[in-house]
């Protein structure tokens, strides 16, 4: 597995940067509320930002997960191998987004939806 190793330091990265980013979401809209959470306005503004955490946060924690599989499939053996097919995934492509677990082919036959 050592020539995962490389991968193996990026996507540690990758993850650091994505669970602080996912903390800064979190604590910036919360830090912009009011304590006070009385008024109606108020509870509006707070419901959008309650949604736009939820939104980010989820994109976020997607990413997170799928980081986190990319490293145990790396630490299982099973890392660069297609999920769908179970073909290797190319360099390149694992190169361009080392969290990938699926091959050129099976992500653009899953399409955009996926
Ligand atoms: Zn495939």
């Amino acid at each position: 597995m050592k020539e995962y190793d490389d991968a193996r330091n990026v996507l540690s990265t990758l993850l650091e940067e994505l669970n602080s980013r996912l903390d800064n979401i979190i604590h910036d809209v919360r830090h912009d509320q009011s304590p006070l959470e009385k008024d109606f306005a108020e509870q509006a503004t707070q419901n959008e930002n309650n949604e736009v955490i939820d939104h980010l946060g989820n994109s976020a924690r997607a990413e997170i997960d799928q980081i986190k599989l990319a490293i145990a499939n790396i630490d299982s053996g099973h890392y660069g191998i297609c999920e769908a097919c179970a073909e290797p995934i190319s360099k390149e492509r694992l190169a361009a987004i080392p969290y990938t677990c699926q091959c050129i082919k099976c992500a653009s036959q899953a399409g955009p939806k996926r």
